[in-house]
């Protein structure tokens, strides 16, 4: 009622455009409410012992050497979306983080900005993370499979996530999260070599070997299909509820 008194007063001044665009976040905000993310009471803060962004920059080797790879990255012309892309999206967050998400590919304003989930899916997965208190900001590292849009948003193929894969692994063997959240099924299917569908592999926690490493998994649907898919976001918040409970026990709780 007091977003609605709220929104009705400000909408008074707005253009069209920006009404839109309000009532797109207001949409999100309440979907996510009204599935319980906001309603069930948190009962732990990562925030105490996952180091925070800024800490973790004082951490001059690691930092270089992120840095040097989104160097590389940027500056990389291995498969041809090198070619056709704007900016690369290296990746960003945490580098101490909890969690690593990791989805496909930078879309037009990943493109655009040369940063990872920054346009409308990006924005729901924020608000996803903040929903069990994970945040690029704080205690999450934020990464694709591609690091260059492919043309027109089209699956990337195989010669190009295989020519981009040594950068994933090695932020993954850089960072070493504690755990990994795939979005969506290319991700999945591109890290996990498969070609079973999402809906089979989502919900459950396995394992990842990287560098000699496991870490453990678990994969979701991609934000973007939930904006498309209302009847998936459900099942995607079971997933982060998993994904919640696993993190207490790793963080010594119930
Ligand atoms: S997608 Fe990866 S391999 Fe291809 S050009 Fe971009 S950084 Fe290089």
């Amino acid at each position: 009622m007091i977003v609605n008194a709220v929104y009705l007063t400000y909408t008074i001044y707005m253009t069209q455009a920006e009404k839109q665009k309000t009532a797109d976040f207001l949409d999100l905000a309440l979907d996510f409410y009204t599935c319980g993310y906001r309603g069930e009471k948190r009962e732990y803060d990562f925030e105490d012992d996952a180091p925070s962004a800024k800490k973790s920059v004082d951490s001059a080797d690691k930092h270089e050497s992120i840095e040097k790879i989104a160097e590389e990255i940027r500056a990389c012309y291995n498969c041809q979306l090198g070619k056709t892309r704007t900016n690369a999206a290296p990746g960003e967050g945490a580098l101490q983080p909890l969690v690593m998400v990791i989805g496909e590919g930078p879309g037009a304003d990943e493109d655009a900005q040369g940063r990872p989930f920054v346009g409308k899916a990006g924005q729901l997965l924020d608000k996803m993370l903040a929903s069990i208190n994970l945040s690029r900001n704080t205690n999450c590292f934020i990464a694709n499979v591609v690091k260059c849009r492919p043309p027109n948003n089209r699956d990337p193929y195989p010669e190009e996530t295989s020519a981009c894969a040594h950068f994933l692994e090695r932020q993954i063997t850089l960072l070493k999260p504690k755990f990994i959240l795939i979005a969506g099924r290319i991700a999945m299917q591109t890290l996990l070599k498969t070609t079973v569908a999402i809906g089979k592999m989502r919900g459950k926690i396995t394992e990842l070997t990287v560098g000699g490493a496991s870490y453990p998994l678990l994969i979701t649907y991609h934000p973007a299909a939930l904006l498309r898919n209302e009847d998936l976001k459900r099942p995607a918040w079971e997933d982060l509820k998993l994904l919640r409970s696993k993190l207490e026990e790793l963080n010594g709780g119930s």
